[in-house]
């Protein structure tokens, strides 16, 4: 479903991915794992062409994003093709980034309606039944800024999931929560993992690595370190970058 190849990018003087190569097959979960810095947020951000890689090529479900062409020459999309492909990956950020002033019904309808030009009430059943599936249909007439941060992530979830994505990216989807919120989001997004979504997760959550991901990624420096199943990297890593990153957060 994602297949990264050999994707380099800089800002300015610092080469911050090295040659990426990375591949998520459909209904899997995919953890990547890796020190700050590393290059996970960026590598993500050029998934959905938030930011352009300088050489190398990302595929989601066969499509070349944010170019056109064969390998040898590629011409960057215009705005508007970009956006369409990005409806199809969905991106759950580490500060929820809701729309503060609509309310959680309308932060999932928004999207349907105006990028998919889905009538607005077929949107709106289906937000709810969304909101049903991450626990939160008590919650549809409130504001962001009402709930916790915990239900507040659910809603982004939900509202990545209105778009019917081919994939779904999470980059570190509870870095920002109080510890005892942490748990009802990994709950939501193991519940995906369950029924089949294909996910990209950033995260430092290794119990949840361990328990819910197919395969396990480590980066480090702007390269994949290592990658397997989480068995084999977290439990006998075999290079000394990960056992090394293990020892602190294990
Ligand atoms: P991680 O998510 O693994 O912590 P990032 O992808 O956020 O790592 O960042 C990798 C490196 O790239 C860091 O040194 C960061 O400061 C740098 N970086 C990220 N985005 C930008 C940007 N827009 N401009 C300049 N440097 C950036
Ligand atoms: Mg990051």
């Amino acid at each position: 479903m994602v297949d990264v190849h050999a994707v380099h990018k800089s800002f300015g003087p610092l080469e911050v991915l090295r040659g990426v190569d990375l591949k998520v097959r459909t209904g899997e979960v995919t953890v990547v794992l890796g020190p700050s810095g590393s290059g996970k947020s960026t590598l993500l951000r050029t998934i959905n062409h938030l930011e352009k890689v300088d050489r190398g090529w990302i595929r989601v479900d066969g499509e070349l994003i944010g170019y056109r062409g064969a390998r040898g020459k590629l011409h960057e999309l215009k705005e508007k093709e970009v956006l369409k492909q990005r409806t199809r990956i969905g991106f759950v950020f580490q500060n929820f980034n809701l729309f503060p002033h609509l309310t959680v019904l309308d932060n999932l309808v928004e999207a349907p309606v105006s990028a998919l030009r889905r009538p607005k009430e077929e949107a709106r059943a289906a937000a709810r039944r969304l909101l049903e599936r991450v626990g939160l249909s008590d919650k549809a007439d409130a504001y962001p800024r009402q709930l916790s941060g915990g239900q507040q992530q659910r809603v982004a979830i939900a509202r990545a999931l209105a778009l019917e994505p081919r994939v779904l990216l999470f980059d570190e989807p509870t870095s920002a929560l109080d510890p005892e919120l942490v748990g009802e989001v990994l709950d939501v997004i193991k519940d995906l993992a369950r029924a089949g979504t294909t996910m990209l997760v950033v995260t430092h959550e290794i119990g949840f690595a361990r328990e819910v991901a197919d395969t396990v990624v480590f980066m480090d420096g702007g390269v994949v370190v290592e990658q397997g199943p989480p068995g084999a990297v977290l439990d006998s890593p075999r290079h000394t970058r990960t056992q090394a990153f293990l020892a602190k957060v294990l």
